[in-house]
């Protein structure tokens, strides 16, 4: 029910402590006026009770010494009230005393001196407390004077033990005692109810402030009363409210940034001040073949075995200033990385920082393409340009009349001039088919009759060399394609099936529906591509043997466009070939 030190002991016994404080005062006070209270009411009745008697007395027969009228009176007021009768002549001589016999009185000595006494000999009220050596005990003394008109005859002298006076005060004491008991056990009783009630919404905000403690907002405290505990509930509430919407708008802000953290394609590390992982991204588990889990509080250079990242770190944190820099990764593949580093501050001081890492391996491999495709570009368009005008050059210095060879060079400059024109013919659809704008014109299409229209535009070409042409495509194999794209690939793989083909020797068109994907090829019995060629051959300009593939007329495009023409399709194209027995393209095109 207590529990130690509590709040509701410390009130309760408050509660106790008061009454018992109040009570010692009124107490104190109270013993000490009752004491004198009753002392001066006992004199006071004493007196009266003395003035009464004195009145009974005939101061004649006092006078007369008459002791057995004295006697006989003292003997019936004194069994009328509770005190001793005494009556005294003027010389001090006990005449009689209700306690005492005749013959005790006779042996009783002279009360003259007695301070009572004296003083009612003087005219006055004699009043004295003390020790009756007689009585054995504490006595209070009235004395009056018996007087005859002026004349003292004598003095009447009520005694009273003070015994009554303190049994009266110790029952009254006892009374008071047993009251302060009795009112600390019901201040206890009270007190402990007070304490719980007043404890109560205490406890209540105690178990409910616990909860807040452990992060759970979600209650409140029921306090409705208008006083200071149910102000303090009231502003606990508050307080939680605010600190749940306040956590809210972390949580949101934090889910923000998470996504914003775990969708960038950049990856991320954020670094503590002493140089230990706090994070990373996806992208970072991607990039470094990590795990966030296994890397998170390890120092970097033991998670990322990076010795470059690893001094921009340490420069970052050390100067407090943003680095960018580009490195080149070797193992365990080779990338090109752009690392920005920004330091992050706290009480002005750099505490971590943030590595932005961006992969531009990509864009790196793009520009050298680019760059690569300017330069051949270039050069095949130099080539037959620089023969061009060099047979011009010839001819207007005087070859023009030689009519042995003019025509000859005539013809070799429109065939550097077909040429080039094929040249620009394939760039200008190979950048068509790259641009993002292009709109395949899709038609039901039958491939066999697309081939078997195709092969008469072969006819010259391929009787030079006796290769025949063999459209082995299924009859009925129909596609939703355009039509002239496909055409195009068919014409440029057929072409290169006969000029890289042998004597005598053979071109195929076969297809087949596997799935639900038309698979289609192109094969030949010719000298076949070199196996280190092979994954580079469908690049813009890439030819196994440049001079061979000019003589023939090539621009080094034809597989390119091949393989544009089939992507845009939704198709996948590839070459098995074995040097010098023949080489199989084939591509798929979704049935
Ligand atoms: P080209 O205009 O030179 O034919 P392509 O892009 O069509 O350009 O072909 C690129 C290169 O691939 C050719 O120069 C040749 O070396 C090789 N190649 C293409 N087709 C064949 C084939 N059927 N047999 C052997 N080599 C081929």
């Amino acid at each position: 029910m207590f529990k130690k030190n509590s709040f509701k002991i410390k009130l309760t016994f408050s509660y106790v402590l008061l009454i018992a404080v109040s009570f010692v005062f009124v107490v104190f006070f109270l013993d000490r006026n009752l004491g004198e209270n009753s002392l001066r009411d006992i004199r006071f009745s004493l007196v009266s009770q003395a003035r009464l008697i004195e009145d009974q007395i005939s101061p004649e027969r006092l006078k007369q010494r008459d002791t057995a009228y004295l006697e006989a009176l003292t003997a019936r007021l004194s069994s009328k009230i509770d005190g001793r009768i005494t009556i005294i002549d003027r010389e001090g001589k006990v005449l009689a005393e209700s306690r005492k016999s005749h013959e005790e009185i006779s042996g009783m000595e002279n009360h003259l001196y007695r301070p009572e006494i004296r003083d009612a000999l003087t005219g006055l009220t004699g009043i004295d407390t003390r020790y009756s050596s007689t009585l054995k005990m504490d006595m209070l003394y009235v004395a009056l004077p018996i007087k005859q008109n002026d004349d003292i005859a004598g003095v009447l002298r009520l005694a009273l033990p003070l015994e009554n006076v303190e049994r009266t005060l110790s029952a009254v004491r006892k009374i008071i005692l047993l009251g302060l008991f009795l009112a600390l056990g019901v201040a206890f009783i009270l007190g402990s109810l007070l304490a719980s009630q007043t404890i109560k919404p205490i406890n209540r905000m105690i178990h409910v402030s616990r909860k807040f403690s452990e992060g759970d907002f979600s209650r409140r405290i029921i306090q409705h009363s208008g006083d200071e505990i149910g102000e303090l509930a009231a502003t606990l509430n508050k307080m939680a409210q605010d600190i749940e919407d306040k956590i809210r708008e972390i949580e949101v802000q934090n889910q923000k940034l998470a996504a914003i953290f775990n969708s960038m394609i950049e990856g991320v590390i954020v670094v503590d001040g002493a140089g230990r992982i706090m994070s990373i991204n996806p992208t970072i588990e991607k990039m470094f073949g990590l795990l966030k889990k296994d890397v998170q509080g390890k120092a970097f250079l033991e998670a990322i075995r990076n010795n470059d990242i690893a001094e921009i770190i340490k420069s970052v944190l050390g100067h407090g200033r943003p680095l960018s820099t580009e490195i080149t990764l070797v193992y365990p593949v080779h990338r090109i990385f752009e690392v920005n580093t920004t330091p992050i501050f706290g009480n002005e001081a750099v505490n971590g920082c943030l590595v932005v890492i961006h992969d531009i391996t990509e864009m790196r491999r793009l520009e050298t393409i680019r760059s690569d495709f300017v330069a051949n570009v270039s050069h095949e368009l130099k080539t037959p340009l620089t023969s061009i005008k060099g047979f011009v050059e010839t001819l207007l210095e005087g070859a023009l009349d030689d009519k042995k060879n003019n025509r000859n060079f005539l013809a070799i400059i429109q065939d550097h001039a077909d040429r080039l024109d094929r040249l620009v013919d394939d760039l200008l659809s190979l950048s068509h088919l790259e641009s993002k704008e292009i709109v395949l014109q899709r038609d039901d299409c039958n491939l066999y009759a697309l081939v078997e229209k195709a092969i008469p535009g072969f006819a010259s070409q391929s009787k030079k060399k006796n290769i025949e042409i063999k459209n082995e495509l299924p009859e009925g194999l129909s596609l939703k394609v355009d039509r002239a794209r496909i055409e195009q690939v068919f014409v440029n793989l057929i072409d290169n099936g006969i000029k890289f083909n042998k004597d005598k020797g053979f071109v195929r068109i076969c297809g087949r529906v596997i799935d639900d994907k038309v698979h289609v090829s192109v094969e030949d019995s010719g000298i076949g591509i070199p196996q280190k060629d092979i994954p580079r051959i469908f690049e813009r300009f890439y030819r196994v043997d440049k001079a061979r593939s000019r003589e023939l007329g090539g621009t080094g495009l034809g597989l390119s466009i091949v393989r544009h023409i089939v992507e845009l399709h939704g198709g996948h194209v590839g070459v098995e070939s074995t040097e010098g027995f023949g080489s199989k393209f084939w591509f798929t095109l979704p049935a």
